[in-house]
């Protein structure tokens, strides 16, 4: 009975200790799933844990908190569709599909759009007894690229760094596909100097060339508008009617084109 009650004993004791490990597990595996599911909430409120990669660093400095209102994206520019106000400047990029013909004046290629125009002002600038020519007119984009490298390895044999002599050399020329000279739509007067400002052909230019179609592209008081700094040796064709209503209002072609979105 001993021996009997004694196995029947430890069988009990086995089938206890079996059921007590049994449910120790099950507790340990509901304790488990609690602190899981605990975590996973946890885990699911931070909004951003899924997005973004840990920074280590990150939590060393508090975020600075801005009051500034963020800048909205600026709408990428849209041209006016007359064709002679087109803009070309700093950050207008001269429009991929810009379709132009040209027409050698004087041995300079311009718009076949100004040319008569252009033949106009001069004679009337030489009946007047100015002594104009054409230096420069249209130009492409490869041209100005080949200008610019010229003028940043003249810079570098002069002893400047590259990167120096890229902006310096980006100062006074044009980024390629920048230049209004892209247009065919842009004449600049005689020798290209500051000399010109003083000159009778540019105070006559100033007084007449609206008449034609032109503008004085680059005032000294616009600099800041154009982003070019003062040059009296280039004008640009825009046609008479533009010219005229320019002129009278004092504006430059970035403020005239802004009157006309109004
Ligand atoms: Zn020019």
């Amino acid at each position: 009975m001993h021996r009997e009650y004694s196995i029947m004993d430890r069988v009990g004791s086995h089938i206890e200790s079996v059921t007590r490990r049994r449910d120790a597990k099950q507790a340990l595996f509901s304790a488990f799933s609690v602190v899981a599911m605990l975590c996973v909430t946890a885990l699911l409120a931070q909004p951003h844990f899924m997005q973004e990669p840990v920074e280590v660093n990150a939590v060393t400095e508090p975020a600075p908190v801005s009051t500034a209102v963020p800048a909205a994206t600026p709408e990428p520019f849209r041209q006016n569709e007359e064709y002679d106000l087109i803009l070309v400047n700093g950050e207008v990029k001269i429009p991929g599909d810009f379709e132009l013909r040209t027409r050698v004046f004087d041995g300079v290629e311009v718009n076949t759009v100004m040319y008569d125009a252009l033949c106009r002002l001069m004679d009337a600038g030489r009946a007047d007894g100015c002594r104009l020519w054409v230096a420069s007119g249209y130009r492409s984009v490869d041209k100005q690229a080949e200008i610019l490298e010229r003028a940043v390895q003249n810079r570098i044999k002069d002893g400047m760094s590259e990167a120096d002599a890229r902006a310096d050399a980006l100062l006074t020329i044009q980024k390629p596909g920048h230049s209004e000279h892209h247009t065919g739509l842009a004449v600049d007067f005689n020798d290209v100097s500051y000399t010109f400002e003083n000159s009778f052909e540019y105070a006559w230019l100033k007084e007449n060339a609206a008449k034609y179609g032109f503008v004085e592209r680059y005032p000294a008081d616009k600099a800041e508008t154009t982003g070019i700094e003062y040059e009296p040796w280039h004008f640009r064709y825009v046609g008479e009617a533009h010219a005229k209503r320019m002129d009278k209002l004092g504006v430059c072609l970035e403020e005239y084109l802004s009157l006309l979105e109004e």
